[in-house]
């Protein structure tokens, strides 16, 4: 069953806490907007979605959720310009992922139509929550986990489909020195690696807690079988400069499909760039940084877009890439992406999606 934006039930809340916000001075994804959208999936169904006024959601200690894990979320932004427009970056690509990560959680997938539909309503009823000063947006999450009862280890028979928002600043994290690791793995052969899956971060926050004790901010994983390739770091793809050309490893069953990364490879092709989409050998990275040729890293993700990497351990040594470098990749794509975000540039990959 198909519905509609307007279809959509909204009880507004009575208690905005919207005066409470200084949208000048905002974080990352520490306050949340007035209301949440939800949609319950029972007796093998997902109901219509409502927006309702944000709470607490409260669960039956047998929910699945708890013992099994069956949870999995995406991350996505809305951008409001200058003629108070709202737009969205490629927001069907998260709704085919959010999928990809249902199906192979064992969790129902939720109709396109829903999705769409219910982000556009909530986004209708919080419009005023999406920030306008620049660099800043409101990140969404829309997420789905398992709310049927059970100890038995199997699906649950019930789930719930939920998408907050939360108005935020740009992300910066300070200088990022990264290490690369070689212990333990965040993803293995045939895995969930692929899937926004919740378990897939809580099995980072202890190598990246150790890591940090260290003095690095985050990890970069390698592959699970011989440790000798990056992969990718906590919930961002990496990309490598060696010389002029710009390097990411190919996406697999281990490695998260990024929205960012695929957005960021054909801009730079578009830039006349030459890009390389391979295996990277650690070890060459170690001898590029030794040469000099290696020029720049950087994560790539919705959060923070790109995160520029100030350099990377490995065993006992620290390589340090060129700081203020001219010409700089990271900054000329960043540049260039966030003018597509925020409605400042041509839009010739047809990207944007206005919601109205
Ligand atoms: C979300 C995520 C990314 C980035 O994906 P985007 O679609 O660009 O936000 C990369 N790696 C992992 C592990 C992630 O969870």
């Amino acid at each position: 069953m198909d519905v509609t934006t307007n279809q959509i039930s909204v009880e507004k809340t009575k208690n905005t806490k919207i005066n409470d916000v200084d949208f000048n001075n905002l974080s990352f994804g520490s306050i949340y907007m007035d209301h949440m959208l939800v949609c319950d999936y029972k007796n093998g169904a997902w109901e219509a979605p409502k927006v309702v006024p944000y709470q607490p959601i409260s669960l039956d200690p047998s929910a699945k959720i708890f013992h099994y894990g069956q949870s999995i979320f995406e991350g996505m932004k809305a951008y409001k310009d200058e003629q108070d427009t709202i737009w969205m970056f490629r927001p069907l690509d998260n709704h085919k992922r959010l999928n990809l990560s249902a199906k192979r959680l064992a969790i129902p997938e939720i109709p396109e139509n829903y999705f769409m539909e219910g982000l556009k309503a909530l986004l209708k009823t919080d419009s005023d929550w999406i920030p306008q000063s620049p660099g800043s947006s409101l990140y969404i999450r829309p997420f789905i986990f398992a709310t049927g009862l059970g100890f038995h280890a199997s699906p649950a028979d019930e789930y719930k489909f939920v998408i907050c928002g939360a108005p935020s600043g740009s992300y910066f994290s300070g200088e990022v020195k990264v290490l690369i690791e070689e212990t333990y793995s965040r993803s293995a052969n045939g895995g969930v690696g692929f899937a926004k899956a919740g378990g897939n971060y809580a099995g980072q926050f202890y190598p990246t807690k150790l890591a940090q004790d260290k003095g690095y901010q985050q990890v970069i994983w390698t592959d699970d079988n011989t440790h000798e390739y990056i992969e990718e770091a906590g919930a961002m793809n990496v990309f490598v400069r060696i010389n002029d050309t710009l390097l990411t490893c190919p996406t697999s069953d281990r490695i998260l499909d990024g929205i960012t990364r695929k957005s960021i490879l054909k801009i730079a092709e578009d830039e006349g760039i030459k890009t390389e989409v391979r295996k990277i050998k650690v070890q060459e990275l170690v001898d590029a940084a030794k040469d000099g040729s290696l020029k720049e890293m950087f994560g790539a993700g919705t959060a923070a877009v790109i995160s520029p990497i100030a350099g990377f351990g490995f065993r006992d040594n620290d390589y340090m890439l060129p700081t203020n470098l001219e010409n700089s990749y990271a900054t000329l794509l960043k540049d260039r992406i966030t003018s597509i975000q925020y409605n400042k540039a041509e839009d010739k990959f047809g990207w944007r999606f206005k919601v109205e």
